[in-house]
């Protein structure tokens, strides 16, 4: 059985619909800090399948005792954390204790049960600033920020569990930028208070419940001065666990994939498409860089196409079509 931490949050439910759908037995767990039962209820209507689900949290470690003990758990996707670049700028403690004490927590009970195989959501956050695009996965890692930092140090810790352990296997997820839907639009990111991201602000913006959208930056070095993103539909990049855990359910030791899908859109690529896929103004003004900001980040996902056999397959326009698709109404 697979525990899926975050299993209500916006990629690990993508996610629990995969695993569902491959017959993959998962138990949930989620402290609903960012999310709802919801989305449980939308997996499970998804995929006609029922599922056991615990509203736990990764710092109550007598929570984490139940849910091992009283599940029959082989491998753990960690999905669980908190994400808010700003907010963690605000907050670091904070951000420390819930995502590295949370995960310190479940490698504790990992290793009372004798569990030995993780899927962790890293991102190419730990970039920073890449010397170079496409990145690869060998690339130099530097933070600019506590969330950043905390996911660095996630990673160097399962490494030295890895070392100490050669039981042990992890694979290590670098995320680019999700965004997207599931087609139903039952399943999606509806994120509490004032999001950070393009796509959710994007259609804030539309939705009139933000006044326009603010474009950080016409004066990149890129194709039309705004910044260059790997977006990456929520669906395909579910897929990629599945893909990674079957690679360490085979192998042990330690594995680094980026998941994108190598290719970069500008802002305004992603404005214009999602206008015309969608028929619909974005109302937009342009504004000064965004501190922090940098021009051009997209994946050389060649890695996990050939050590995985996993590679994005959907475009810009589903991604588009999909994101609104599940927010329009909300
Ligand atoms: P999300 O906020 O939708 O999901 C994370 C879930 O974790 C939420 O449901 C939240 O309630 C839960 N959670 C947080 N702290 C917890 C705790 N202490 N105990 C139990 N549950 C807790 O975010 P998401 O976009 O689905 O991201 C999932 C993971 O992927 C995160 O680790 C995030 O850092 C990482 N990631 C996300 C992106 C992105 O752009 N969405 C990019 C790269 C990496
Ligand atoms: N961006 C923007 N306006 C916004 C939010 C983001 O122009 O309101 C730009 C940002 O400068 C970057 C791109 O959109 O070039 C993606 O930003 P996001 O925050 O979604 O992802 P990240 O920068 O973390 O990769």
């Amino acid at each position: 059985m697979i525990l899926v931490t975050g299993a209500s949050g916006y990629i690990g439910s993508h996610t629990c619909v995969e695993l569902l759908n491959a017959g993959r037995q998962i138990v949930g767990l989620d402290n609903l800090c960012n999310s709802s039962l919801d989305a449980v209820e939308s997996v499970k209507k998804l995929t006609g399948k029922e599922f056991p689900f615990y509203v736990a949290d990764l710092l109550d470690e007598e929570s984490l005792e139940r849910v091992f003990s009283e599940n029959e758990i082989d491998s753990v996707i960690h999905f669980a954390g908190l994400k808010a670049v700003g907010e963690s700028v605000a907050k670091p403690v904070w951000y420390y204790k819930n995502n590295i004490s949370g995960t310190v927590n479940l490698l504790e009970a990992m290793q009372r049960h004798g569990v030995k195989r993780m899927v962790f959501s890293s991102s190419a956050t730990v970039y920073g600033a890449p010397d170079e695009v496409p990145i690869r996965e060998d690339a130099p890692t530097r933070t600019t920020n506590p969330y950043g930092s905390t996911k660095l140090y996630i990673e160097g810790i399962l490494r030295d569990l890895c070392v100490a352990d050669p039981e042990f296997s992890v694979a290590l997820l670098r995320y680019f930028n999700p965004i997207g839907a599931h087609k139903s639009g039952l399943l999606g990111e509806n994120p509490n208070g004032i999001p950070n991201n393009l796509m959710p602000r994007l259609c804030q913006a539309v939705k009139g419940q933000m006044k326009e959208l603010t474009v950080f930056g016409t004066d990149y070095p890129t194709v039309d001065g705004t910044g260059v993103r790997d977006y990456i539909h929520v669906c395909d990049l579910a897929r990629g666990h599945l893909h990674a855990l079957k690679k360490i359910e085979k192998d042990f030791g330690i594995f680094v994939y980026n998941l994108g899908t190598g290719k970069g859109y500008s802002v305004f690529e992603l404005i214009n498409t999602f206008s015309r896929v969608n028929k619909v103004e974005v109302p937009y003004v342009i504004c000064p860089r965004r501190p922090g900001d940098v021009a051009s980040v997209f994946a050389d996902p060649s890695k996990a196409k050939t050590e995985l056999d996993w590679e994005a397959e959907l475009g810009l326009d589903d991604m588009c079509a999909d994101s609104w698709n599940f927010i329009k109404d909300k």
